[in-house]
């Protein structure tokens, strides 16, 4: 065998035979092992690929995935989660793009992911935009990959726990989920990251942003953003403001002081705090071990989550029962039979 001989097996092409629509896209094909292989030693491209299989609705590249990811569980956890949200506009990507390069600047590798609800409904998405962060999509260091379209919220976010762990076994370290902050998908996030950063603008309140009170409840950090020009003061005000009301909340568990701070990230003003505050964070909750029992109960959260939507899969796939709710969905509907007996029928005939 030559000693050039390369580990990469030869991309398998899709017959042309097996379907017109496939061949059109010519998807290569790769072992589950080389896969492995190429994410374990960095390679983007096939970092990327590899989402793709965890992204797509054919059953054999979702087999093919989980396998991808199985093995790459032990090469991954070592990484900062940070979830970013906002409303469009607030300067979400601008704050990245500044952030992100920041970071690399003091030796990271950056991954950043979207979870966009507004992408379900195949109009595009507001994260999607190609323009977005134009020094950080072509930096070395940095990997982007913006939101799938056209699957529910709940299963964008459980793959986007496991796009996380792929990006981490490639040797992503700083793992960035951007999320427009409209009040659908920030507890998903949440539940996917360490540490949860609403950026706001100056001047308006958050109810006039579209915040839910229960978003500002979830930060750990509020960032008040174009903190420049004639904003300044207006920003600072904001901050004060946010500060009182952070106050106001319950303890998190964390033990960690929700801040609030202003930054530009048009001017690069106030990230280096925002860093160091992260740094803070995984320091203090490193000590107390509650970021190592948090993320445990993160992954527990999406074992729970997982099984509750294949088993739910699993009934509505099955004729049988779509037979019988539909016969008692009429009962149900004309009086004969009460929904709690009706749901209790179905359960018998299925388990
Ligand atoms: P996103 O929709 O949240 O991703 O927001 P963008 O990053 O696309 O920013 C929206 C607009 O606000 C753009 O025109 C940015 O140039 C501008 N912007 C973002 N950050 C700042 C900032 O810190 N100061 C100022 N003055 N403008 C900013």
């Amino acid at each position: 065998m030559s000693k050039h001989h390369s580990s990469k097996a030869e991309p398998d092409e899709i017959p042309a035979s097996v379907n017109p629509h496939l061949q059109k896209r010519k998807r290569a094909h790769f072992s589950t092992e080389v896969y492995i292989q190429e994410i374990l030693a960095q390679n983007r491209m096939m970092l990327s690929r590899a989402m793709t299989l965890v992204e797509s609705k054919r059953l054999v590249d979702r087999q093919q995935a989980r396998a991808i990811v199985e093995a790459c569980l032990p090469h991954s956890g070592q990484s900062f989660r940070l979830g970013i949200t906002g409303v469009p506009g607030v300067g979400k990507s601008t704050f990245i793009e500044s952030f992100g390069l920041r970071l690399i600047e003091k030796g990271h590798k950056v991954a950043v992911l979207t979870v966009d609800p507004s992408s379900q409904l195949s109009k595009g998405s507001i994260l999607g935009d190609k323009t977005r962060m134009a020094q950080l999509s072509v930096h070395q260091q940095a990997f982007i990959r913006p939101s799938p379209a056209g699957q529910s919220l709940g299963g964008v976010a459980a793959k986007t726990r496991e796009l996380i762990l792929l990006c981490e076994a490639a040797g992503f370290d700083f793992i960035i989920i951007e999320t427009v902050g409209v009040g659908q998908s920030e507890v998903a996030v949440h539940a996917l990251t360490d540490f949860f950063l609403l950026l706001l603008l100056p001047g308006a309140g958050d109810e006039l942003q579209g915040i839910k009170r229960g978003v500002v409840e979830m930060a750990d950090m509020i960032a008040v953003n174009k903190a420049d020009g004639d904003r300044k003061l207006a920003a600072q005000k904001a901050k004060t403001a946010y500060q009182r009301a952070l106050h106001l909340f319950p303890p998190k568990p964390s033990n960690w002081v929700a801040k609030a701070v202003i930054c530009s990230a048009l001017e690069n003003e106030g990230i280096a705090l925002i860093i160091e505050n992260l740094t803070k964070y995984q320091e203090q909750t490193s000590k107390t071990a509650y970021f190592e029992k948090h993320r445990q109960k993160q992954a527990i959260h999406w074992f729970k989550q997982s099984l509750k939507e294949s088993l739910l899969a699993r009934f509505f796939d099955n004729d049988e029962f779509n037979t019988k709710m539909k016969l008692l969905e009429a009962e149900v509907g004309h009086g004969l039979i009460s929904p709690q007996a009706a749901v209790e029928a179905l359960m018998d005939k299925m388990l």
